[in-house]
């Protein structure tokens, strides 16, 4: 580009930004129409490829937060009694906004968290699915009607929504992690208070205003983001018409919401933290392996729950697999997401900058070696170099911690039964990896691993229409796929008499 198209794209791209910026709503969405907060209190989005304040939002008090509930209650009975159909249109509209304001989504994401454009653009299309998904799904959740085995009753099996819902999401995927919990909610007949993380919310502000526009009614969905997140949820799980609480985050808040969540007996689903292991076995096909780990490291700057966390590698295969794997991540060029060919944007904030520098100090003093980057990028903004470290031993930070970051370790084992021992060998459950061109293998990996995602020789494995969750401290519950609306719904059993009981039974029949 010579300069003066430079300049150009610069204004350009410095317009939408501002174009953008101008259609997001600042309020707290309540009862269908947004508003300030109760106290008048306000906090700042930052951009962190830059630190500087792009958005000024409201900040939930807990009285807005009582309110959203107020809202969320008073609207369940009649949107459970809107028809299947009729939900399912409106997430098929949402679906097509999505589709057309696709470039407005894409950006704010890239402002608010640092993900590079295209990246941005490949969350929208992963996000709308869930609203195309669950459109399909809200029509065909049927019940039975069936005999009692003896006989003399009928027995009519019904799902209904389960009712108010309170909506907790994370940051790294601003409108994914809001889609695979709203669509499925409004496919069910729920009601719902969403909070967004403080650190981006604005995504999740735009795509309300979508969902409105795509004709969603009044109080179905309230949106109360907030610079304290307990005074939101405080109030919410103790009031006794809430009915379940969906979580996105980390399992040390995961566990306190639980905790929370007992007091109410309430539905939970939890989607939590990560360790993921990457397997590559001698007999793995290295071109798809660098690409799968390139992709299940790398996607999202290493800051996905489904990140590969730790790079398990057969010692005959390791030498070139870090050389191949080196040369990839060498290559990534890092910087401002809205500038073009950026393939890593900055982590989070500064704290996670910080939390990368201590990773790769504690691998080096236990021995680890640094084969690409290791260092923070000088500011403004928050970077840090892709990061490969091998000789990395087992009890490193790195390995045993879900780094959530762009620095990928490398352990090497020996055997089969050591790999699966490796990869067990933590607390979290969620997803995991394996490279093998051995089917066989492959498979009894699947039998013996214990995550509740498996990629086989494949790098990202995340589909509207796939059940996605985890197992041990990785959470409960799934998200997507035909269960993912199961969670949303509760199922109820009438017990219908006989309407063959007054006629008097053909002989020999012996009905109780
Ligand atoms: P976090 O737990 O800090 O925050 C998640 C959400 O919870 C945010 O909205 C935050 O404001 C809110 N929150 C924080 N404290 C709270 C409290 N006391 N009461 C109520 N809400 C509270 O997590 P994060 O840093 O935003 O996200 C990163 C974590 O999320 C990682 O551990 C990652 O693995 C996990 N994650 C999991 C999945 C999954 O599907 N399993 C997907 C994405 C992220």
């Amino acid at each position: 580009m010579s300069d003066m198209d430079t300049a150009a794209a610069t204004t350009d791209i410095a317009d939408r930004v501002e174009a953008v910026l101008a259609r997001t709503p600042t309020g707290l969405l309540i009862g269908g129409s947004w508003r300030d907060a109760s106290d008048g209190g306000t906090f700042d989005v930052e951009n962190p490829a830059t630190g500087e304040v792009i958005a000024t939002l409201a900040s939930a008090t807990r009285a807005d937060a009582q309110a959203a509930m107020d809202a969320a209650a008073q609207a369940q009975e009649r949107w459970a009694r809107t028809s299947s159909r009729a939900r399912s249109e409106i997430l098929s509209r949402a679906f097509a906004l999505v589709r057309e304001r696709a470039d407005d989504l894409a950006l704010l994401m890239t402002l608010e968290m640092g993900k590079p454009l295209a990246e941005a653009a490949g969350e929208v299309k992963y996000g709308g699915e869930f609203l195309r998904w669950f459109a399909e799904e809200a029509v065909r959740d049927n019940g039975r009607y069936v005999d009692a085995p003896e006989g003399h009753l009928r027995m009519l099996v019904t799902r209904k929504p389960v009712g108010p819902c309170l909506l907790i999401t994370p940051w790294n995927f601003p409108l994914a992690m809001a889609t695979r919990k709203i669509a499925p909610a409004v496919a069910a007949g729920c009601t719902m208070v969403l909070k967004p993380a403080r650190l981006t919310p604005l995504t999740a502000q735009y795509f309300a205003q979508i969902m409105i526009d795509a004709g969603l009614p009044p109080g179905v969905l309230n949106v109360v983001a907030s610079a304290s997140a307990a005074s939101v949820s405080e109030p919410i799980l103790a009031d006794p018409r809430l009915r379940k609480i969906s979580f996105t985050g980390s399992t040390p808040v995961g566990k306190d919401l639980m905790r929370s969540a007992t007091d109410n007996v309430l539905r939970t689903s939890m989607e939590l933290g990560g360790n993921g292991p990457l397997i590559v076995f001698e007999d793995a096909d290295l071109d798809k392996a660098v690409s799968g780990a390139m992709a299940a490291k790398m996607r999202n700057m290493g800051e996905a729950c489904t990140a590969a966390n730790r790079l398990l590698v057969h010692e005959d295969v390791a030498e070139e697999f870090v050389d191949r794997l080196a040369e990839r991540m060498r290559a990534l060029k890092i910087g401002n997401g809205l500038e073009e060919g950026i393939a890593v944007g900055p982590v989070i904030e500064a704290k996670a900058r910080d939390s990368m520098e201590a990773f790769v100090a504690d691998a080096v003093e236990r021995g680890a070696r640094v084969v690409v980057g290791g260092r923070r990028v000088d500011g403004p903004g928050y970077f840090f170099e892709p990061t490969l470290l091998t000789d990395v031993p087992r009890d490193a930070r790195a390995v045993t911690e879900e780094v959530f970051g762009p620095i990928a370790p490398v352990v090497t084992f020996r055997s089969e039964d050591e790999a699966v021992a490796l990869a067990n060998a933590t607390e979290y459950g969620l997803a995991s990896y394996v490279f093998t061109e051995n089917i066989s293998r492959g498979l009894r990996i699947g039998d013996r691993i214990e995550f509740g995602l498996l990629g086989l020789n494949v790098g990202v494995i995340s589909n509207a229409a796939a059940p996605f969750g985890g197992v041990k401290q990785s959470g409960m519950g799934r998200e997507g796929g035909a269960e993912g609306l199961a969670e949303y719904t509760t199922t109820q059993y009438i017990g219908v008499e006989d309407p063959w009981s007054d006629v008097p039974a053909a002989p020999g029949d012996d009905t109780v």
